[in-house]
């Protein structure tokens, strides 16, 4: 989305909230996390009244990683490194203050690329950034539509979040309308598995949990 059009977004989603009021819409955004750029973003969402604000990274310098047109830039990189960097920023837009929620977790796998080494202290330092950010994990379906051919995030992952007490949400990631709740029993049986009875939603960015 062009700068300009963030207004029109807005309007049009709070119009709709008004003109159809036996549904429950809420005014959501996710924005990327840029190190260098914090001040920007929260300049962009500031006197807006979102409900949720998801934070997530596609870049890796200037490297958008999770683009299908820039996929060989994987055959040249140490691909433990490139898990280590990414970890490494979405830990810094968990403490970052500006997010609500942290937006497909382990976005990094999208390719199918694994790292030779275990994840699991990659894990449990995103997990603690992530309580001490206060945000939520997003358990995000569009994995499933991929290479990786997994929800993001993983298992390991998501049972490292909910061992520090870090609340999950549900994102299914549409791009087109009957992508909307894709495969949603699919992510709910993965957090049962990971120890969740609950998910998180936002409203005027206030967290309230509701049974899974
Ligand atoms: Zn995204």
């Amino acid at each position: 989305m062009k700068e300009t059009e963030l207004r029109d977004y807005v309007r049009e989603i709070l119009d709709l909230a008004a003109d159809n009021r036996q549904l429950t819409i809420r005014l959501g955004i996710e924005l990327d996390y840029i190190p260098g750029y914090e001040r920007e973003a929260r300049k962009l969402i500031a006197d807006l009244p979102f409900d949720y604000i998801i934070g997530s990274v596609h870049f890796l310098d200037d490297w958008a990683f999770d683009h299908p047109g820039y996929v060989e830039q994987y055959d040249s990189q140490d691909i433990d490194q490139v898990y280590r960097s990414y970890f490494e920023l979405i830990c810094q837009a968990a403490t970052s203050g500006i997010f609500d929620i942290i937006g497909h977790p382990d976005l990094i796998k999208k390719f199918g690329h694994r790292p030779k080494g275990d994840l699991t202290a990659l894990y449990h330092q995103a997990a603690k950034a992530f309580a001490i950010g206060g945000v939520c994990i997003e358990v995000n379906t569009a994995g499933l539509r991929w290479d990786c051919g997994e929800i993001y995030p993983s298992l390991d992952f998501l049972r490292a979040c909910f061992k520090e007490g870090v609340p999950a949400s549900v994102g299914s990631d549409a791009h087109f309308p009957e992508q909307i709740g894709f495969s949603f029993d699919r992510a709910k049986e993965l957090l049962q598995l990971a120890g969740y009875s609950e998910i998180a939603s936002f409203e005027k960015r206030r967290i309230k949990f509701s049974s899974l």
